[in-house]
């Protein structure tokens, strides 16, 4: 017997008609290209998304069709969002950190009709066109008066466009399994595979974003949204946001410590969201101005971060400076991204700090529609005891199927479990620890060392900004863990330092056999650190003689 309700599509364009519809006056703010803070709302969100719809409508991209966006966190960004996507048309969002020959590559591979970019990337786009033969035109993202100077084939101006273009637009009635976004993830090697996600995936994901158990939304909060929205729709943030009529903060190109410490406060933030690196930053600038700064204004609540491990250090920061709890996330451009979420449980109540921090350092607990186990070799499941080892697969509506055009071929196995990549523990509460990527485990004498443990480890010392472990081959043990740091300014840690900082913190056979003090560390476009390029980059590195390695187990 069939239920007898009614058969509603699950489609995001029902996100934003929402939103206008019941918080059209609460606020999107955001830094624009151009430079100034720009204030807008949801209710007028909708009606610029409706002219972009038109405008597209016009310019003859129909149904199932890409375009392309090379382009910040902006209000502008946000219209494309929902005017595109509502529409029917897909989003192809992408990641202008990547190589241009791989960003040559996505365009053909998508074959996006229409490249919308921010001012910051003209000098990209025209370096693009003559090598891209599909795309009808490109349209720069700003008014008349800032159009940047360049020679291109139908170039056009957005703001002219969307003036052009009537207010009025019925979404269309899609099929909820239609397209939505494109996303490609960047492996470090191959080329990129895209991503497709489905209305109805990212609907779904919506509410598991919002609820109280995932970011605890609601039209109360102001969240500072510094996760790109090319990369992983941003985790969902501004169909979470839409949903419940938050208000939404873009920091646009300027994303360091300062800007974002400005804008968190200026716009009273209480939920910010950023992968590690961005609040190494924030802290870092707190640390250098702290005499002159005033962290008693600040409304900050909770920290969403994800995309590498959020390290013990920054989960004190955060509480120590702003009393903000941070929730610890972990996911991937496959998983639409949330897959699991730090939130505390009951019985973990009476826990001191110390304790408390110990279990935000975990990558969180699956959110509902999200399974999650770990697997040996052989695809055997391992025990949940917090102890096994082993290949982290997922499965749930927001998990991909498969790439775009089939790359990769079959992605996931007769029961639908996707292979992360990960390499895990879960523990009894179902709490899942990280330990590493597959390819960077570092495999000493027959067990497994976690460069993500000892990286954590090791930024906890208080000069240190930055931490990075790769393994190196040995001729006794295989691998061997080197550790890399990055100090903070004015500041010098020693290898004999770093050691005796480590003794108590990790295994005696996990200390690092030497420790290289950098300028700089490499980071992917998606601002994880880079253990590709370190490895080649230390791949002869001789380890220092007076470091007799450690005893392996
Ligand atoms: P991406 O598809 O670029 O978002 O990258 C996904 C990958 O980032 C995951 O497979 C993990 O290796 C890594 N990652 C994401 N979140 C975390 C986290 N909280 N801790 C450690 N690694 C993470």
């Amino acid at each position: 017997m069939q239920g007898l309700m009614q058969r509603t599509p699950l489609l995001l364009s029902s996100l934003i008609t929402h939103a206008a519809r019941n918080h059209a006056g609460r606020e999107i703010v955001g830094r624009s290209v151009e430079g100034p803070v720009v204030r807008t709302n949801w209710g007028e969100v909708e009606g610029r998304a409706k002219r972009l719809a038109n405008a597209l409508a016009r310019l003859g991209v129909r149904e199932g069709e890409r375009v392309a966006t090379l382009a910040w966190n902006t209000q502008r960004h946000l219209e494309l969002y929902f005017g595109a996507i509502g529409s029917g048309v897909v989003l192809h969002t992408i990641n202008p950190r990547l190589f241009q020959a791989q960003i040559e590559y996505m365009l053909e591979h998508a074959e996006d009709q229409y490249i919308f970019f921010d001012l910051s990337f003209a000098a990209l786009v025209s370096a693009l066109a003559p090598r891209i033969k599909g795309v009808r035109g490109y349209i720069a993202l700003t008014d008349r008066a800032h159009m940047p100077a360049i020679d291109l084939p139908n170039l056009l101006c957005y703001e002219e466009l969307l003036a052009a273009e009537s207010a009025q637009f019925s979404w269309p009635d899609l099929d909820e399994n239609a397209a939505s976004i494109l996303c490609y993830t960047s492996g470090t090697t191959g080329n990129p595979k895209g991503v497709l996600y489905s209305h109805r995936a990212l609907l779904l994901h919506s509410f598991c974003a919002a609820a109280a158990d995932g970011l605890g939304l609601s039209c109360m909060d102001s969240v500072l949204t510094v996760v790109p929205l090319f990369h992983a729709n941003a985790w969902g943030l501004p169909f979470a946001a839409a949903m419940c009529g938050a208000k939404l903060v873009f920091p646009g190109a300027e994303l360091d410590g300062g800007s974002l410490f400005a804008l968190t406060r200026d716009e009273a933030c209480n939920v910010v969201a950023g992968v590690p690196t961005v609040w190494f930053g924030f802290f870092d600038y707190i640390d250098r101005n702290r005499d002159k700064l005033d962290l008693g204004v600040f409304h900050l609540d909770r920290a969403l971060v994800g995309g590498s491990a959020a390290p013990r250090s920054l989960i004190a920061r955060f509480d120590r400076d702003f009393g903000a709890f941070l929730l610890h996330a972990w996911g991937m451009t496959e998983t639409s991204p949330i897959a699991t979420i730090g939130r505390l449980l009951p019985k973990h109540a009476g826990l001191d700090r110390e304790a408390r921090y110990d279990i935000q350092a975990k990558q969180g607990r699956p959110v509902y529609g999200v399974e999650v186990r770990i697997v040996d070799d052989a695809g055997q499941e391992l025990p949940r005891d917090g102890v096994a080892v082993g290949h982290l697969v997922v499965r749930g509506p927001w998990v991909t199927a498969g790439y775009f055009r089939g790359e990769g071929g079959v992605v996931v196995d007769a029961e639908n479990w996707f292979d992360t990549g990960d390499v895990a523990t879960i523990d009894s509460d179902g709490y899942v620890t990280l330990t590493d990527r597959a390819k960077d485990i570092i495999k000493s004498g027959g067990e497994w060392i976690s460069s993500i443990a000892l990286e954590n480890a090791a930024i906890g010392h208080a000069d240190v900004l930055e931490a990075a472990v790769i393994g190196i081959p040995h001729p006794k043990w295989v691998e061997r863990p080197l550790l890399l740091i990055r100090c903070k300014e004015g500041k010098v840690v020693t290898r004999q330092d770093m050691r005796d900082f480590l003794a108590d913190k990790v295994a005696r056979w996990w200390l690092p056999d030497d420790v290289i003090i950098v300028e700089d560390l490499p980071h992917t476009a998606t601002g994880k650190l880079s253990k590709a390029t370190l490895r080649k980059l230390y791949a002869n590195h001789q380890i220092a003689p007076e470091s007799a390695p450690a005893a392996a187990p």
